[in-house]
């Protein structure tokens, strides 16, 4: 049965009290972990009302329905749009134009298109290399031998800022094998500061993971599902 998608504020609500308990359980200090509501496939009246319940960053996968959704809310202020979707070479500008964060940064012909197509205006385009770690088929991503070269490469280009690393493992069952990725993207962002880097964000968990991904140091959380419920089609 096809029925208009609906928000519901009760589920928002529970997802926050997951992050907040997850937060203290690891011992992390509150605030420290934020909400990015994953908005791909969703309307933009489902948005409008998210934001009515509070949230204010979002993630979009899909260039065009992206913009589309920034344009239709472009009259809200203080809005975050974060692109976490693969990004081909042909759709940067609108990308560098529209979006304040991109999490899936894995070539650099990329990041400079980027940087050089980031307008002067705007800030800097706030960056995550996204990290292809073991086990993970076909999928984007540098593996983690490649990160260090293409850190040093996204930190020299003067309209991208370099925070941190994402990664998407594979679906896991069970906290301690969920934890084993999410420790491995954290160690090697420790290690890239060891090295002179001054990262801080670390995006990964979802829907069925955050709480293994906050233990871990999670800085974002990308959650769609347990928000706005299955995307539609
Ligand atoms: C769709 C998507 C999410 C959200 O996944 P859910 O399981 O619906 O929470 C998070 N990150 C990325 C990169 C996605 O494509």
């Amino acid at each position: 049965m096809l029925t208009a998608p609906q928000f519901s504020p009760a589920a928002l609500q529970s997802v926050r009290a997951r992050i907040v308990r997850a937060t203290e359980s690891a011992d992390r200090a509150p605030g420290s972990v934020r909400l990015l509501a994953v908005s791909k496939q969703q309307p933009a009246a489902l948005v409008r009302a998210a934001v009515a319940a509070g949230q204010t960053e979002f993630g979009e996968n899909y260039v065009q329905e992206g913009i589309d959704k920034v344009a239709a809310l472009a009259g809200t202020p203080g809005l975050n749009w974060h692109f976490i979707g693969q990004l081909q070479g042909n759709k940067t500008r609108e990308v560098a134009e529209c979006f304040d964060w991109v999490h899936t940064l894995d070539r650099e012909r990329i990041a400079s298109r980027l940087s050089a197509q980031r307008p002067p205006h705007a800030a800097r385009l706030q960056v995550l290399l996204q990290v292809r770690l073991a086990d993970e088929p076909g999928k984007g991503g540098v593996s983690p031998a490649e990160a260090p070269a293409l850190a040093a490469a996204v930190s020299a280009m003067p309209r991208l800022r370099l925070r941190g690393l994402m990664c998407i493992p594979p679906p896991a069952t069970g906290l301690e094998a969920q934890r084993r990725p999410f420790r491995q993207l954290r160690e090697l962002m420790q290690s890239l500061n060891a090295t002179g880097h001054a990262l801080d964000t670390l995006s990964m968990g979802m829907s069925d993971d955050l709480e293994a991904a906050v233990l871990e140091g999670a800085t974002i959380v990308r959650v769609g599902t347990a928000i706005f419920g299955r995307r539609p089609g």
